[in-house]
């Protein structure tokens, strides 16, 4: 029998209300079952919220320092457990072993990060316009925040969000993708023994639809982070702003590397290789074009149809394998309705197209590595998100058209751009309208301690990440002190 895991509210480790639970279910053999998991409903939600509460009170008037303590610890744990979560990690989501350890590494770097942040968590003295009075700001925590994350990074994701959000001394809500639910279950059991009193983190697990819904429409959830696809953001900005609700979106991507004429062929193609179908094409910065120039075009393409039909599809946790397979059925649905939408439109299928012959994996969601060519800007395989390992390739004549091409989506994730040219890459680097882009190298590859985040449909200004996540989740505050004795009036008492 699987094991039936818990929500963890109030301080422990409880079952769902409705009594009901959801199967985890392993992507690439869909035989083995992970776990059960709680199918909560409202109720639990509303719980969690007054736990959070009791929380926020206390762990708000922690000094930051010592919360920033807590979070070294929570690095220390990740550190000892990287190779077991990371286990667990590929056995829910499918991702290869390399990647899921990685993923584990990012969650270290935020917690180490964090833990300097709160020794800095700086405000402002500024001269004041009268005499004899200060001026300040200081950062101040906000309250209760819902953090809903989506699949594809189970770790990492939670922690860019949680650890900032815990540091500024909030109280944090965590809704996990329903297919990860284990790491997230792990993530918090790290959390707790490293110390963070228990009312301080709720996790709730369940469908987007009735938990994630609840917690947006909490009304003493004042602040939202929310990491997933455009739609689904889009309507969460809906409800937030109508109830005032601090929001950050990070949301889809169709993410471009442009491949200029000059550029080093064979580091762009390692590059396409790793930033289209590494994670089964299945990250928010992964390469789903490729913008290459037409006096390459030919010879680049075939190079990387003949590597990319080599890499070797097959279960995350065997270490040869470099392409896991994707999260479930619906995503491959996807994947397999726009190569056929491709095809229509009358793009040219060069290699993949299909599932593997392989009997080994026919128990899994794998899905061959796909190169369409020929694809014309304005196509719909051109413009959409696919989520998994389809690449369209797009030839233009001048950095002048791959940069139209880079920017007519109305995403703005990440691109890349391979050239030796200094010139042209720095007119890319101005020009191409993302929020981050790439110098040769792939379109993946963020740091922990860098802002990240997209512009247009991708988000809605935020950034997770760095130093700019910690603006989101805390409250800038002013103050003045006038110790002159006397009234003075600002604009008004203006004497030298
Ligand atoms: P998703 O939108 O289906 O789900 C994300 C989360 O939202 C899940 O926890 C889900 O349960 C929850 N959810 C679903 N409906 C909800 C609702 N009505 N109210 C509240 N919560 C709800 O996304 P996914 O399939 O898990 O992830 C893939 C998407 O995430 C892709 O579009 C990808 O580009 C995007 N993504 C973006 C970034 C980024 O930083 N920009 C990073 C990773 C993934």
């Amino acid at each position: 029998m699987p094991e039936n895991f818990k929500n963890f509210i109030a301080g422990e480790w409880v079952a769902p209300t409705t009594g009901a639970y959801f199967e985890n279910r392993n992507p690439a053999d869909w035989n083995e079952v992970i776990g059960c998991f709680p199918r909560s409903g409202p109720d639990d939600v509303t719980r969690a919220v007054a736990a959070a509460q009791r929380g926020f009170a206390r762990w708000s008037q922690a000094p930051a320092p010592i919360r920033g303590d807590v979070l070294h610890r929570v690095g220390d744990l990740l550190v000892q457990r990287k190779d077991e979560i990371a286990r667990a990690m590929t056995r829910e989501m499918g991702k290869v072993l390399a990647e899921t350890r990685g993923d584990v590494q990012e969650g270290i770097d935020t917690a180490y990060y964090a833990h300097t942040e709160g020794r800095r968590l700086f405000g402002r003295t500024v001269p004041s316009e009268l005499r004899n009075k200060w001026a300040m700001s200081y950062r101040r925590p906000i309250g209760v925040a819902g953090l809903i994350t989506p699949f594809n990074f189970p770790l990492a994701i939670p922690t860019w969000k949680m650890f900032p959000a815990l540091l500024c001394g909030n109280a944090v809500i965590f809704k996990p993708a329903e297919d990860v639910p284990l790491t997230a279950h792990l993530l918090v059991e790290v959390l707790l023994e490293a110390g963070l009193p228990p009312d301080v983190v709720q996790l709730v697990h369940g469908e987007g639809s009735v938990v994630g819904r609840a917690i947006v429409e909490h009304p003493d959830i004042s602040v939202i982070s929310f990491t997933g696809s455009t739609e689904t953001g889009s309507s969460i900005g809906a409800t937030c702003g109508r109830m005032h609700k601090r929001l950050s979106l990070e949301m889809g991507g169709k993410n471009a590397m442009i491949v200029m004429d000059d550029a080093d062929l064979d580091l762009a193609l390692e590059g396409v290789l790793w930033g289209a179908f590494g994670t089964t094409g299945q990250r928010c910065t992964a390469t789903s074009r490729l913008i290459v120039h037409a006096n390459v075009h030919d010879r680049f393409v075939q190079l990387l149809c003949d590597r990319a039909d080599k890499l070797r599809l097959g279960p995350g946790l065997e270490e040869t394998t470099e392409v896991g397979p994707l999260i479930n059925e619906d995503a491959r649905k996807k994947v397999e309705y726009y190569v056929g939408v491709g095809e229509e439109e009358g793009a040219r299928r060069l290699i993949g197209g299909a599932r593997p012959s392989d009997k080994r994996l026919e128990r899994g969601w794998f899905y061959r590595p796909t190169v369409l060519a020929g694809v014309r800007p304005g196509m719909r395989v051109e413009q959409e998100e696919i989520f998994g390992p389809v690449l369209a390739v797009i030839k233009v004549d001048s950095l002048t058209d791959a940069i139209r091409v880079n920017n007519d989506v109305r995403y703005g994730l990440s691109s890349s751009l391979y050239t030796r040219d200094v010139n042209a890459a720095f007119r890319a680097m101005t020009e191409l309208d993302n929020g981050i882009t790439y110098v040769n190298a792939p379109t993946i590859g963020a740091e922990a301690h860098l802002p990240f985040g997209g512009v247009k449909q991708t988000g809605n200004g935020h950034r997770e990440g760095g130093w700019e996540v910690y603006d989101f989740y805390s409250e800038t505050k002013v103050v003045y002190v006038d110790f002159s004795g006397r009234l003075q009036r600002a604009q008004i008492d203006t004497e030298a």
